[in-house]
């Protein structure tokens, strides 16, 4: 009971509540240690038009597949979450937020070349965009550095999609 809970079913990923919590773990440890925290989301692109033209069965498996990608890369003391629809937040702890640029950006690249099948056997891709901020330079609680990262996110859609930017 307590993993249905926690863990969202589809993507075996950490859900919002249990998430929220782990990361205020994370920044205790990150004052202690006078280390930094990046907060990333990620959000499909253009999610709405694969549910419009493969169904929502593909559609779960590409939020499925997003969530492999995830889990393979990152470490254990990291934060992987979803966190509703189609946005993922991950946590990195004791790395800057340009390394976490890049970390992000090498599996969007990965991630984008992934061939999903689509109805007729049509092979289709999609992308992602990403913000990250940085605790403590962005802000020191969870609330201000979803806002900080949300606006990085923002303008990562606004430039074409398909990339990470940091705030
Ligand atoms: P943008 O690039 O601006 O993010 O465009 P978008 O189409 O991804 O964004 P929008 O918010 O318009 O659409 C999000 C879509 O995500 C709409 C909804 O059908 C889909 N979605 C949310 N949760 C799920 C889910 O659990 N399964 C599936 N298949 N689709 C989902
Ligand atoms: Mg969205
Ligand atoms: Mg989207």
């Amino acid at each position: 009971l307590r993993a249905l809970a926690e863990i969202d079913s589809l993507t075996c990923l950490q859900r919002r509540h249990q998430s929220v919590k782990e990361f205020n773990r994370l920044l205790k440890l990150a004052d202690r240690q006078q280390t930094t925290l990046c907060f990333a989301i990620l959000d499909l692109d253009r999610f709405k038009h694969v549910n419009d033209f493969y169904g929502h069965d593909v559609g779960d498996q590409v939020l499925k597949t997003l969530g492999d990608y995830l889990r393979k890369t990152f470490r254990g003391e990291d934060v992987l979450a979803r966190w509703g629809g189609e946005e993922f937040v991950v946590g990195l702890y004791g790395i800057s937020k340009e390394l976490a640029v890049q970390r992000l950006s090498a599996v969007l690249q990965a991630f984008n070349q992934h061939a999903f099948l689509g109805t007729k056997k049509h092979l289709f891709h999609v992308s992602f965009s990403g913000g990250v901020s940085e605790y403590p330079k962005n802000g020191k609680d969870i609330q201000t550095l979803y806002r900080s990262a949300d606006r990085a996110l923002y303008s990562a859609k606004a430039a074409g999609r398909n990339q990470i930017l940091s705030s």
